[in-house]
């Protein structure tokens, strides 16, 4: 995973929280409230603040086997020592959105996952049939990771680009911005009905932008982004999704438009024909003998 300098977790160590309920929003989104466990120690920074996301796909023993620093690398060497059909599958999540506990019912977390493949025909990823098969009850473990969206203070002109994965992290950045906030945001999606609708400033304009199967995932946003008159400096550029689309923002913005490179948040949030997670943490650890 390509990614900015990032703002730190507020904070660390593995939060057990259990699924509440779920909910279908479109053809290619689930949304799975989840709540209970230890939820008061997760602390919520809005933006695009992410998390990483452990499933109990070879039931919920594994999940009590999850070294507390399994983000780190020598935590990921210790969390591929779980047996293989036992070990859970950790992912990558935003918060798309938090409620906060009140005198009638405990906090609440709602993350938004994107259906791709089909859970029915065996061709999904494994988070994503979990998404789609999931039920209320099953335990689940985060460790929080803090947020990529990283603007110098009091910037309130931005431009926002990603693909349907990046969704939920762009519609929880517009919640977090001050209302007088101005800016563009393009989004795209596989279809009409999963460009889903989120509440934004005013001064931000929303474009939301359908492919179709001939195109690869990302290109379409690059091409808006290419045609899009940038606000007047300063304002702050965050680019997530697919690999080529996230990394290909960044050097369209830097490279050819003269954006600061500073000025630019990015992060690739998958990659077409490779399960994730790519992180350095694997990526190190894929390198250092398991025994
Ligand atoms: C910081 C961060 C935040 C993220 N936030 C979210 C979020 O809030 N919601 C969300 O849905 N995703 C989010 N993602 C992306 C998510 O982690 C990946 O899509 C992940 O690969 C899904 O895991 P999986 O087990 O379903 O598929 P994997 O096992 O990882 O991949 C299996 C196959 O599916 C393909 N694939 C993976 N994702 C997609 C996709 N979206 N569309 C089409 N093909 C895909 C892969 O290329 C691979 O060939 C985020 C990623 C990062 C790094």
């Amino acid at each position: 995973m390509a990614y900015s300098k990032m703002v730190k977790p507020a904070s660390a160590g593995l939060v057990p929280l259990t699924v509440l309920r779920t909910e279908r929003l479109a053809p290619h989104w689930i949304r799975v409230t989840f709540g209970g466990g230890e939820i008061e120690r997760f602390t919520p920074m809005g933006y695009d603040q992410w998390f990483r996301l452990f499933l109990p796909v070879g039931g919920d023993a594994g999940l009590g086997r999850v070294p507390a620093k399994a983000n780190s690398t020598l935590g990921y060497l210790k969390f591929l020592r779980i047996p293989d059909g036992e070990r859970p599958v950790m992912r990558n999540y935003s918060v798309r959105a938090f409620r906060p506990a009140t005198a009638a019912a405990g906090a609440e977390l709602d993350v938004d996952f994107v259906l791709h493949g089909s859970a029915a025909e065996g061709t999904a990823g494994p988070a994503s049939r979990w998404a789609e098969t999931c039920s209320p009850g099953e335990p689940v473990l985060v460790i929080d990771e803090g947020l990529t969206f990283n603007p110098a203070r009091g910037t309130d002109r931005v431009v926002l680009v990603g693909d349907e994965t990046a969704l939920p992290a762009i519609a929880s950045i517009c919640a977090s911005l001050p209302a007088h906030a101005t800016g563009s945001v393009l989004l795209e999606a596989p279809t009409a009905e999963d460009a889903l609708d989120f509440p934004h400033p005013a001064g931000i304009a929303v474009h939301r932008i359908v492919r179709t199967a001939a195109h690869r995932p990302g290109s379409r946003v690059l091409a808006a982004l290419r045609d899009l008159s940038l606000p007047d400096a300063p304002f702050h550029a965050y680019a997530a999704g697919e690999q080529a689309l996230a990394s290909g923002a960044r050097k369209l913005l830097v490279g050819e438009r003269g954006v600061d490179k500073e000025q630019v948040s990015f992060c690739g949030y998958w990659r077409i024909g490779s399960a994730s997670p790519a992180s350095r943490a694997a990526r190190e650890a894929a390198a250092v003998p398991l025994n």
